[in-house]
């Protein structure tokens, strides 16, 4: 077994903790799947765990951490309130289901999944305050959102006086999102930014493998240090271990200032996106 000696750094974040800026994403990752990959990416070296309630996988998330035996304080585990549970009752229910599935007695992050604006007559306040209390109740460290715009985070902010720790949000060279990335940093919120190397849809883009072929790196790790250099958290799903391993390698060479300004020059605005406008996002899963 290799076990890395490799440290990721730590980003402070507003309300006195420090989030890894690497983590390892388990989206898509099936139930099956899940203990055996979280395994091989603590086995590498990850310690941040990116889950949610809507991936199905919380439990195998927490037979994998049970099986590892890694010291709690080594770890950082978020998850996310499901888009049917944003009733106070029903979010305080599905997240004492959540630790109970992940076999903790706290996590350290806990958001708000998506904003689901056109549900719940469009309150996303009352959530944001049960998730407020979730934390005074010393069940998360943290709280912060997912998918907010910047209208959403301002209404939170005027409404709750809460700001969030962070803002998940979909951020990739060819949807950089820099208005919600703008209003986070004008809020001190962290940016972390999910699929990040675009699904895998950064494979092949001329820019991105020239940098690659300068640096003798290949281009997901080339995107990654992009988003790092930026400043932004993340955190590549991979179910294979040599990718994980790639995603992992990223603290030993620099990009350019001119090639983190190429990269974000790929931005190609909405049509970058590979998941939904959170505005207009409003499924509930069964
Ligand atoms: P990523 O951008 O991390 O890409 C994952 C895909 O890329 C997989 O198909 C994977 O395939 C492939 N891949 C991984 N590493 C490499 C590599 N080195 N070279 C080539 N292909 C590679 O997408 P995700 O959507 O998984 O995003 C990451 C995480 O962000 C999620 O797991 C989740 O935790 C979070 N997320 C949050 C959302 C939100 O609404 N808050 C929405 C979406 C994601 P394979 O597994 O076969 O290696």
């Amino acid at each position: 077994m290799t076990v890395s000696t490799t440290t990721v750094p730590t980003i402070p974040l507003n309300d006195g903790t420090e989030i890894p800026q690497l983590g390892f994403g388990v989206f898509l990752v099936p139930p099956a799947d899940t203990q055996k990959t979280v395994e091989q990416a603590f086995e590498v070296g990850y310690r941040h765990i990116d889950t949610a309630q809507m991936y199905g996988n919380e439990a195998e998330v927490g037979a994998a951490i049970a099986a590892a035996g890694i010291s709690r304080d080594q770890l950082y585990v978020t998850t996310k309130l499901n888009n049917g549970y944003h009733r106070p009752d029903d979010a305080r229910r599905s997240f004492a289901e959540s630790l109970d599935k992940l076999g903790l007695d706290r996590v350290d992050l806990f958001l708000i999944h998506w904003p689901l604006p056109t549900r719940y007559d469009g309150d996303f306040v009352t959530t944001w305050r049960t998730l407020a209390e979730l934390r005074d109740d010393g069940g998360t460290a943290s709280i912060g959102v997912s998918n907010f715009e910047p209208d959403h985070l301002e209404r939170i902010l005027d409404e709750t006086g809460v700001i969030p720790a962070v803002n998940q949000i979909e951020v990739n060279p060819f949807f950089t999102n820099e208005a919600a990335r703008a209003a986070d940093a004008r809020h001190g919120i962290a940016t972390e930014a999910w699929s990040p190397i675009a699904r895998g849809g950064i494979a092949g883009d001329p820019t991105i493998a020239g940098i690659a072929e300068r640096v003798g790196r290949t281009a997901a790790q080339v995107t990654l240090r992009w988003h790092l250099q930026r400043g932004d958290i993340v955190f590549p799903k991979s179910m294979h271990r040599e990718r994980m391993e790639e995603n992992f390698a990223l603290f030993d060479f620099e990009l350019t200032d001119e090639d983190v300004a190429a990269i974000s020059g790929l931005d190609r605005g909405e049509s970058g996106r590979t998941g939904p406008n959170p505005n207009t996002f409003d499924r509930i899963p069964d």
